[in-house]
């Protein structure tokens, strides 16, 4: 039999090893913990929820997190199996009993006869074998290092500074506009590539009030914040002067108000375009530590964002990962050394759901390839689908940053015909990425 290594036994590694074990290939865990620690997990468990304990909405039928956890469920997920073993009461949430949960995970993989585990470090990509590597936002130094010689220091991030994005649906474009600054670009693409909100001076100074007074989130111990540079959060630019966002990422040159060209805005939120289907935009310049709660109150303050809805919203978090739509293929490989699969949030996927399922689907690619069949991923309809392709491809390379699972992230359901209610339409959503799933499993069968 074929063996598969694995690197990591956390939420990803722990669902790929489970997945290849049951399509018979004989797998090696090597994973550091207990040996070697990180500052976020506390003990030697595979599959340790580091910080909370939800798997977020379980709504499967209007939720893109749900129909992610419907969709593991059915391709037979040990993520999901002992998530549901161990659930708590949370309303429509997946809350899960951490302990039991990974005490659990890490008894089905080591009883398992096709499973080892093996307590080492791996500092060095492997030559020859099939690996997937899958260590996580805190993967240690050496392998690190050892990734950024192969990549390029470019393309493996320490850290996220995530700005907001918004769905562009819910930008009010009689107040806002696109255009480019100073006009560059004339393709399609670059005329869509910004979109503009103009301040005047009152909203202006309102909104830095408001950046000033918001709730903020203390950094984690164990991150640093050496990193500022270049990526200061929007409320500490606010800190340091107020004007200082007015000349820095809201400075109002090179763009005219196309509802309204004789005023001049005071100072202009830009949003540039997130994905190529052009469904998402992020807030140029808006990494922020500010409490999930607040972004949304303040973020609501800027013309033309009053109801915005988030796909996600900002953050600053040590998080170690690579620019994949430059990296990988496809088919999840290390472009350079297809020999490598990447697998969870090192990807640039963000949260413990999406990890999984970037875990169990790097698995079934490599399986195939183990019987030397081919295997595509899941169609973009469906939600692994959607993740895989925006983080193989679909992203813009530039500007990749981690990305939950969201609406966003699928074809439009509305591009032709009549749109629906929004409820109508994530459950159109859903219904057509359940047909799909289930057809590429019985494909595989
Ligand atoms: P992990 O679960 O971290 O697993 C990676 C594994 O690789 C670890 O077990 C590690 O010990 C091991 N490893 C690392 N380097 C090596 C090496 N060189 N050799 C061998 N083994 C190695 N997500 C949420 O959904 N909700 C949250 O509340 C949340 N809070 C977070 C808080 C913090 C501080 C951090 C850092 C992350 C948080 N995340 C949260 C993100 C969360 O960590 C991931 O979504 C999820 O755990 C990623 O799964 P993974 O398998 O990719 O990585």
């Amino acid at each position: 039999t074929k063996t598969l290594h694995i690197v990591g036994g956390g939420m990803a590694g722990s669902e790929a090893a489970w997945q290849a074990a049951r399509a018979g290939l004989r797998v090696v865990i090597h994973e550091m913990r207990p040996r070697f620690g990180t500052f976020a997990h506390r003990t030697g468990n595979l599959a340790e929820m580091v910080c909370s304990n939800s798997f977020r909405s379980d709504d499967d039928e209007r939720n893109a997190v749900g129909l992610l956890h419907w969709e593991m469920r059915a391709a037979g997920g040990l993520i999901m199996a002992m998530a549901d073993a161990h659930s708590l009461p949370a309303g429509g949430a997946l809350a899960v009993d951490r302990d039991p949960f990974s005490a659990s995970v890490t008894e089905r993989l080591r009883s398992h006869p096709n499973v080892e585990v093996s307590e080492e470090e791996i500092d060095a990509l492997p030559d020859e074998g099939q690996w997937i590597i899958a260590t996580g936002p805190l993967t240690s130094g050496k392998l690190a290092e050892a990734i950024r010689a192969e990549t390029g220091t470019e393309s493996l991030a320490f850290f996220d500074a995530i700005a907001p994005i918004v769905y562009a649906e819910t930008v009010n474009m009689d107040v806002a506009w696109m255009q480019s600054r100073y006009d560059k670009g004339d393709t399609q693409e670059q005329r869509t590539a910004y979109m503009n909100c103009p301040m005047t001076r009152d909203q202006y100074e309102a909104f830095i009030d408001a950046l000033l007074a918001a709730d903020k989130t203390e950094f984690h111990e164990g991150e640093t914040a050496g990193y500022f540079d270049g990526c200061l959060p929007i409320e500490v630019m606010a800190e340091r002067g107020r004007e200082t966002l007015r000349h820095g990422p809201m400075k109002p040159v090179g763009l005219t108000n196309a509802h309204a060209p004789e005023n001049k805005p005071y100072a202009v939120v830009q949003l540039r375009r997130d994905n190529a289907l052009g469904t998402l935009y992020n807030i140029v310049g808006f990494q922020t530590k500010m409490k999930y709660g607040a972004q949304v109150d303040v973020f609501r303050m800027i013309p033309g964002l009053e109801d915005a809805k988030f796909a996600r919203l900002g953050g600053i978090h040590r998080n170690t990962f690579l620019n994949s739509p430059t990296l990988l293929d496809g088919q999840m490989r290390l472009k350079s050394r297809p020999n490598i699969r990447f697998a969870g949030q090192i990807t640039g996927v963000e949260g413990y759901v999406e990890s999984a399922a970037m875990g169990l689907l790097a698995a079934r690619l490599a399986v195939a390839e183990a019987h030397g069949l081919d295997l595509a991923p899941p169609p973009p309809e469906t939600a692994m689908g959607a993740l895989v392709t925006h983080i193989t491809g679909g992203a813009v390379a530039k500007s990749f940053q981690p990305m939950n699972v969201n609406f966003g992230l699928f074809p439009p359901i509305d591009a032709k015909g009549g749109r629906r209610g929004r409820k109508d339409r994530y459950k159109a959503y859903t219904d057509r990425a359940k047909e799909a799933f289930v057809q590429w499993l019985e494909d595989q069968d």
